[in-house]
């Protein structure tokens, strides 16, 4: 018989999520609190710069199976574009040296071995002696594994795990910090390749996803918030959407939970969840990008730190941000336009621009709060979690969620063959 899941949250993790038990054949039932799927990974558009604009630039890499294989199963992958070789070009604003970072094309990073790959101005010995961080245990910081200092820390290491654990990288979980090293730089080239979506998450990432579950029948109930998880015994009875507004749930029906942290917490009261967070700063102004400006820039020694150009569109990213949230608007703005035009070489008085502050982007991936990440399986038999957040073994990354997502769908089938 065809069984009944409902998925609570429409972001990645529980769209991922929805389209793999669609695809097992399941009926499928998506309630997200707001009038917008997506989440975190959203587009909207914007008056002030009169464009559709991300909350945040994503960018996905090569090595990231789980999101590439959502964009295929959703038909979006071709939305994903990036160029053919690893290529990193990056500027140090202090010193105005522009460099390029060039990690091939490989399964091995032998790029090492090349001085003319390499980042100036640093020698092999300086990336052998990150290897503690690919075994590192849990439990330990980044600054307890590697030196967080020297050429190679500031111009590479920084950068890397900056973006990737979104909070200064020496307070950093090294198990977090290693998971990303082992499945990009120790992957070669082939694992790196950047990727963006260029005509917005949305459209890419999100809407794709919507369209196939409704041609496969599934529902999408936006503006439906879960206030609580009726329990009768050992698992979720009924669904409860509003005072008259329950869903009972029949025996074999299941729930994924795919709602942030705090969300789940209340929902589950309890549940042990990361309770510390850290902001993500984008920056987007309305201009068209010079011809010779790579899609991606890196950026060390300012404010900003990656320069993204999309059509019309020059928008950078600042993570690690809390320090910049109550900064006034104005300000910001004109801080990061000044960091820009010296990056990439442009001029001229601030264009129309927007600044988004998501303030609890990512959870803080310290190794006190990485402990705090649940299991998919919950204390209920038909109720499964799912959110960059719970145990991934990644920080917050798209590839996080959707593979939260998939372990949930993958529970969630194996409960219907017991
Ligand atoms: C600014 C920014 C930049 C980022 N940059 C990158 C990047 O470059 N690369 C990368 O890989 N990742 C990046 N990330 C992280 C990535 O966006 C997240 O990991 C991912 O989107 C999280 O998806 P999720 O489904 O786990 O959670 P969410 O996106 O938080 O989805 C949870 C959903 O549940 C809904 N919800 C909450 N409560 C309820 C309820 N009671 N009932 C029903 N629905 C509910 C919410 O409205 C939301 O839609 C970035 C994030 C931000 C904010």
């Amino acid at each position: 018989m065809q069984k009944t899941v409902h998925i609570i949250g429409a972001g990645i993790s529980g769209l991922s999520a929805a389209v793999r038990l669609t695809n097992a054949g399941c009926r499928v039932h998506v309630h997200e609190a707001t009038q917008q799927p997506g989440g975190r990974c959203r587009s909207y558009f914007d008056a002030a710069t009169g464009l559709t604009i991300d909350n945040g630039n994503h960018l996905l890499l090569s090595a990231n199976r789980h999101a590439l294989a959502y964009a295929r199963a959703i038909g979006s992958e071709s939305g994903l574009v990036g160029p053919k070789r690893a290529l990193f070009p990056f500027v140090d604003l202090a010193t105005g040296q522009r460099w390029q970072l060039d990690l091939g094309e490989g399964r091995l990073p032998l790029w090492v071995f090349d001085e003319a790959r390499r980042v100036p101005d640093t020698a092999l010995r300086d990336y052998l002696a990150l290897m503690p961080l690919i075994w590192a245990k849990q439990g330990k910081r980044v600054d307890e594994t590697i030196r967080c200092e020297g050429t190679l820390y500031r111009k590479l290491v920084q950068p890397l795990l900056l973006a990737a654990l979104n909070l200064d990288p020496p307070d950093g979980s090294a198990g977090l910090a290693g998971a990303i090293v082992r499945e990009t730089l120790l992957a070669g080239g082939q694992a790196c390749k950047p990727l963006i979506a260029r005509e917005g998450l949305s459209a890419v990432l999100i809407e794709p996803a919507i369209k196939l579950l409704h041609a496969r029948g599934a529902s999408i109930h936006l503006s439906h918030e879960l206030h609580e998880l009726a329990i009768s015994e050992d698992r979720v009875g009924a669904l409860k959407f509003g005072s008259d507004d329950t869903v009972a749930l029949s025996p074999g029906d299941a729930v994924v939970l795919a709602v942030p942290p705090r969300a789940a917490a209340s929902l589950l009261p309890g549940l042990t969840v990361p309770t510390r967070f850290r902001a993500i700063v984008n920056a987007h102004f309305r201009f068209d990008p010079p011809r010779d400006l790579p899609p991606i820039l890196g950026m060390v020694g300012g404010l900003v730190e990656w320069l993204f150009a999309f059509p019309q569109r020059l928008s950078v990213t600042i993570s690690n941000g809390d320090r910049l949230v109550d900064m006034p608007r104005e300000e910001l703005a004109l801080a990061i336009w000044r960091d820009i035009c010296r990056a990439a070489g442009v001029a001229g008085e601030l264009p129309p621009w927007q600044i988004v502050r998501e303030r609890r982007a990512t959870f803080e991936a310290t190794p006190a709060q990485n402990a705090l990440r649940p299991p998919t399986v919950s204390a209920f038999k038909n109720l499964f979690l799912a959110g960059d957040w719970t145990a991934t073994g990644l920080p917050a990354t798209i590839e996080g969620s959707v593979r939260s997502g998939d372990r949930a769908a993958d529970h969630v089938l194996a409960l219907r063959r017991a």
